[in-house]
Formats: structure tokens, C-alpha cells, sequence
């Protein structure tokens, strides 16, 4: 599997687990750990500020503004901050799911209609497990984002 050295985006060995409380500021939900390279790669105008090495954490409730956090005297990061759309902040169309490779809720039952397939679904399976994704550096919570994409269709396949 992969690359020695390489990081993989985290497809199946799945979300570290949470080893001290980190609970978001703004919605005292506790967030999943988030690498460094994430919050640099997807931030606007990070550049002019150096941020701290973290350890960061992704906020995943759907209703709260802030994306990322770190310890107290970190920064806090909203949605806003970011130069993607956050899917599961978002209430309006479209959600992104996969952001490597273009997938969204809305494209999903898209095709779904279209075909009664879900085609992309599959290939994208494929590319994650050769590791052509890069969830690490595309996706705001730095997860591989197979998982939602597969709940998703999964709900999508059942209406
Ligand atoms: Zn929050």
C-alpha cells in the first residue's frame, strides 16, 4: 500500500482517535485531530502569518462557524476563512463530498436519477485504494472522505 514515508490520507486506518479533550470553543463539540498541511493548504491568506505547528483540530457540527481549532492560544478558523465550501456547514446546495475528485451530494443523486447507477462511486473507490486522492490537502477535515461519499450514496440508493 502507498509509498513508504508517503502520508496516506487516512482511507483505511480511519480518523485518529481523540486521546485529550479538545472540544471546540464555539460549540464545545469535541473535534477530530486535522494535520498542519490541511489547514495550510485550504486557508486564504494564511501566508502572512505563520501558524502554530498544533496540534489542530477539524470541528465537524454542521451548525457551527468554526472549522478548525487548536489549543487556547491558537487561532480559531471559520468557514469563511477557508477557499472551499465546508459540505457539512453548508445548507445550501451544493455539499461537497469529495473534493479531489469533484463529487457533491447534488452530483451524486444526479447521476443516481440519470442512470441508476453510481458509477463514480466505484472509481472513486478505485483511486482511493491506489491512492490517487489527496483528502490530506483537498478536504477540510483532512479525512478521507470515502466514507461520507459512501453513506451518502448508501442514503442516496435507499430513498
Ligand atoms: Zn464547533
Amino acid at each position: 500500500m502507498g509509498e513508504p514515508g508517503k502520508p496516506h490520507c487516512g482511507c483505511c486506518g480511519g480518523g485518529e482517535a481523540l486521546t485529550e479533550a479538545a472540544a471546540c470553543p464555539a460549540c464545545g463539540q469535541p473535534g477530530r485531530s486535522v494535520p498542519l498541511r490541511t489547514l495550510q493548504a485550504l486557508l486564504a491568506h494564511h501566508s502572512d502569518e505563520a501558524l502554530p505547528e498544533g496540534p489542530w483540530r477539524f470541528c465537524d457540527s454542521p451548525a457551527c462557524e468554526v472549522v478548525y481549532f487548536g489549543d487556547r492560544a491558537a487561532p480559531v478558523f471559520r468557514k469563511n476563512q477557508l477557499t472551499v465550501r465546508v459540505g457539512i456547514k453548508e445548507t445550501a446546495p451544493p455539499h461537497p463530498l469529495c473534493y479531489c475528485f469533484g463529487h457533491s451530494e447534488e452530483s451524486l443523486r444526479a447521476e443516481w436519477q440519470a442512470t441508476g447507477r453510481l458509477e463514480s462511486v466505484e472509481s472513486l473507490r478505485v483511486a482511493v485504494k491506489e491512492g490517487r486522492c489527496r483528502c490530506d490537502v483537498k478536504n477540510p477535515s483532512g479525512a478521507c472522505c470515502l466514507g461520507d461519499i459512501l453513506k451518502a450514496a448508501k442514503a442516496i440508493r435507499t430513498r
